[in-house]
């Protein structure tokens, strides 16, 4: 009778142990995430699919001119700044209010002007970086110099 007692509770713990398994749940959470990836796969290959059809479309280039000719000029000014260097921007569309850090390539308004703008240069950090303070007063020679800080803001 003792015995008996002993291994139903024996395969009563062993059951909860199973039941309890950690194992089990992460099992079925890995089943799920198979499915996710797939379906995941699927649409990764529709958007392929999609991109190289369109891409081969004979239709295609009249479809984009069409679509271009609805950009608004926020949307060209956007694009253009986005997909070209400042300095490019300034030479190609003659900017008049900016000029690029030769250093760091960021915009600027105002700043140094090195050399009759052979260089500019946004801030000191920059500036010497290539030429040294003493460097720059013998190119500004006290404001006779065709180096000098200025502002294209005006
Ligand atoms: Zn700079």
């Amino acid at each position: 009778m003792k015995a008996r007692i002993l291994v139903l509770a024996a395969v009563a713990v062993v059951g909860l142990v199973a039941f309890l398994d950690p194992r089990q749940e992460k099992k079925k959470k890995m089943k799920c995430d198979d499915q996710l990836r797939q379906v995941v796969r699927g649409e990764d290959y529709a958007q392929e699919v999609l991109r190289q059809e369109v891409m081969n479309s004979e239709k295609l280039d009249d479809f984009f001119n069409g679509l271009m000719a609805e950009v608004s000029k926020e949307e060209m000014a956007d694009y253009v700044i986005s997909h070209s260097k400042v300095d490019t921007l300034v030479d190609e569309l003659d900017l008049q209010h900016v000029r690029c850090c030769s250093e760091c390539g960021k915009p600027m308004t105002e700043g140094f002007c090195i050399d009759n703008g052979a260089e500019y240069y946004c801030s000191e950090e920059c500036l010497h970086k290539h030429i040294s303070e003493d460097e720059y007063q013998l190119l500004y020679d006290d404001g006779n110099g065709d180096s000098y800080w200025t502002s294209w803001n005006d």
